[in-house]
């Protein structure tokens, strides 16, 4: 495969954008970041606030874009913890602060 890259989606920091390109890779769908590294050059902003890229080749651009939607899904099913009330995001089963089940 050789297309061109098509950027399917702007994460809003580095962890979500790995979590996303692991995501992806599992998929067999090859990934490639950006922003990441022009942050760390320049020295100025942390990594962690910069939006970062992510491109995938134009012939898995669709599927790329159905694991998306299946992320986007999940995330913003969030849910309030009962216990604790921390808010947790859609793919956790139990609550990150206190370790309670999704109610
Ligand atoms: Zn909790």
């Amino acid at each position: 495969m050789s297309g061109p890259w098509i950027k399917v989606y702007d994460a809003a920091n580095n962890l979500e954008a790995h979590s996303i390109k692991g995501m992806l890779e599992s998929e067999r769908i090859e990934v490639q970041l950006s922003g990441e590294n022009l942050s760390a050059a320049t020295g100025e902003l942390p990594t962690d606030v910069l939006q970062v890229g992510l491109w995938v080749q134009e012939e898995q651009v669709s599927s790329a874009r159905q694991q998306l939607e299946r992320y986007e899904n999940t995330t913003y099913n969030g849910w309030k913890c009962h216990h604790c009330a921390e808010y947790n995001e859609g793919q956790f089963e139990i609550c990150w602060q206190c370790g309670h089940d999704k109610p």
